[in-house]
């Protein structure tokens, strides 16, 4: 593999892989082929060391007790907080996202510090596990559709004054704190709560993810026939009530 291959590196599929996350690097893998780039994909799982020179990193969701597994874990490898500090690309999910905020409850009720790498804390929501279909207007600054995607969490996220909101929700409950956020970015590090596989929803994601890696303003077009009929079928979904 040449040394400009992009280097796609999937984290602890070992544990943080739930609701078909997966999909999320099977679809930036081959968008990425399609546009006929070279790519080095790595799956790195939790008793392996995470390689810093990445530019791009995928993170899934996970259960209460692997998700405190997978934080403990990143937090004494380090090479996630390196790779960022190079300036790498990180998107994360559900479990993933509040791993790269400054701390979560984890399965054992206490407070497990996460990485630091995005401006947020995640709390236990007390209420009802935010459970369904979401749709959401992400922040125009990063030039994309709307966002479709399925939640299914306990935690709730508060955003520091530091991240951005990734969305703002129509429907569903995204962060969770009452406020109509939905995720949270801070410059190239990425969290949302959104399974489905999110990038086969919003394959303008994968695309927003390799031009921050190439640093290109555009991509050549793709058929996106078959996502934009995922798209409208689970947009419909999103507007039913349950
Ligand atoms: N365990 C976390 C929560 O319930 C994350 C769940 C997930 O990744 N689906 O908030």
């Amino acid at each position: 593999m040449s040394d400009s291959s992009l280097r796609l590196v999937w984290v602890y599929p070992d544990l943080l892989s739930t609701y078909g996350d997966q999909g999320n690097v099977l679809v930036v893998e081959r968008r990425a082929r399609q546009r006929g780039l070279d790519v080095q994909r790595v799956d790195v799982r939790s008793d392996q060391p995470i390689p810093t020179s990445g530019d791009i990193y995928l993170i899934g969701g996970g259960e209460d007790r692997p998700q405190r597994l997978a934080a403990e874990r990143l937090r004494r490898d380090g090479g996630l907080n390196r790779a960022a500090e190079n300036g790498a690309i990180i998107f994360s999910v559900c479990a993933g996202y509040q791993i790269l905020g400054h701390e979560f409850i984890n399965d054992l009720g206490e407070r497990e510090p996460g990485l630091g790498l995005i401006d947020v804390v995640s709390t236990r929501g007390e209420g009802e596990r935010c459970v369904g279909d979401v749709l959401a207007d992400i922040d125009p600054r990063l030039g994309l559709p709307q966002l479709t995607g399925f939640e299914n969490h306990q935690g709730i996220t508060h955003l520091g004054p530091t991240a951005r909101p990734f969305a703002r929700t129509v429907f569903g409950r995204g962060n969770g704190t009452g406020d109509g956020t939905e995720g949270a970015y801070n410059d190239t590090v990425f969290g949302t709560y959104m399974h489905g596989p999110v990038m086969a929803r919003n394959p303008q994601i994968a695309d927003l993810l390799l031009k921050l890696a190439l640093d290109v303003n555009a991509l050549p077009p793709t058929d996106d026939r078959w996502y934009e009929a995922l798209r409208a079928e689970r947009i419909e979904a999103a507007s039913q009530p349950a």
